[in-house]
């Protein structure tokens, strides 16, 4: 049997990456741009256009599934990009119509989170769950649903916003105009000010020294490291709100299991066993059998362009 080609493209605030994928999930060529680079989508397109092609040159293309491609404020029903807060395209950008007129193939487009969740589902460790959540924590929070086998998108594409799922009331200001949201405490900059409130309990701490300026989740995660209790403390109260969440997230899909994918979670056991204990203390006692909070098994550094390709399968 010939093997099946997709093309994955990871459009990101900072980097866009694409890739060719095999049927094996691995990522077999791949490039990059710079978003920030450009401010007229047309030429954007263009230029990873000419990428696509690149990667394609050796390729049958009557093998290739597709064109996946996550972004963040995507519409999976529109195919535009909607008032995207972090990329220079303003307004709604037809991104799914701009690629449909320079390739042949099939052209699918949802945002980030969701493409991580397919990744996961076709490719990663929910192989084979009918019913699971993912979140991507980064610089936001994301999450992706998946109930009977099938992404949720909901009545107008934009379903699985559980970042933005109000856990404080009153709390953080978030940049969506509510606040208390979710990111606002378990994203990286969530748990950069986790740390700071926290700070003046722990006067010893060696991040007391770090000007906030360049207080990051990799300065917190690598304190940790080295047992410093500020550090220890950030992730026990992280933890425990994240967990609040995702038992929040089991009353609404009763899930199989919980993915987390990105950054923060690489902090390791230090983080995930907080998030674990509140999550089995706030857990609705109905669902009694163990719902595992599971780690994305995709390579970190191919997790998103596998997402977007995953889409096209
Ligand atoms: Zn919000």
């Amino acid at each position: 049997m010939n093997e099946i080609y997709s093309i994955g493209i990871d459009i990101g605030g900072t980097n866009t990456d694409v890739g060719l994928v095999n049927g094996n999930g691995k990522v077999i060529s791949r490039a990059n741009i710079k978003t920030g680079d450009y401010h007229d989508a047309v030429v954007y397109v263009d230029q990873i256009s000419e990428l696509i092609k690149q990667l394609l040159q050796n390729v049958d293309s009557a093998l290739v599934s597709g064109i996946g491609i996550g972004a963040p404020a995507a519409n999976y029903y529109s195919g535009n990009i909607e008032n995207a807060t972090n990329l220079n395209f303003k307004g709604v950008v037809p991104i799914r119509s701009l690629f449909e007129e320079r390739f042949p193939y099939k052209v699918v487009f949802t945002n980030d989170a969701n493409a991580a969740t397919y990744g996961e589902m076709i490719y990663g460790g929910a192989k084979g769950m009918s019913h699971f959540i993912m979140y991507t924590l980064g610089t936001g929070i994301g999450s992706g649903i998946v109930i009977d086998g099938k992404l949720v998108y909901g009545a107008d594409g934009l379903a699985g916003e559980m970042g933005h799922a109000i856990l404080i009331p009153e709390g953080r200001e978030c940049g969506c105009g509510n606040k208390g949201c979710v990111e606002k405490y378990a994203s990286t900059s969530g748990i950069v000010l986790n740390c700071l409130e926290l700070m003046p309990q722990f006067p010893d701490s060696i991040l007391c020294s770090v000007p906030f300026e360049v207080m990051t989740g990799k300065t917190i995660s690598d304190a940790a490291k080295k047992n410093d209790p500020l550090a220890i403390a950030t992730y026990e109260r992280t933890g425990y709100l994240l967990g609040i969440a995702l038992a929040n997230a089991v009353t609404f899909s009763s899930p199989e299991a919980i993915f987390l994918m990105g950054g923060p979670i690489q902090a390791g056991e230090v983080f995930l066993d907080p998030i674990r204990r509140s999550f089995k203390k706030h857990k609705l006692f109905i669902y009694d059998r163990e719902i595992p909070i599971l780690l994305s098994s995709l390579p970190t550094n191919d997790s998103a362009i596998l997402g977007a390709a995953a889409l096209t399968r």
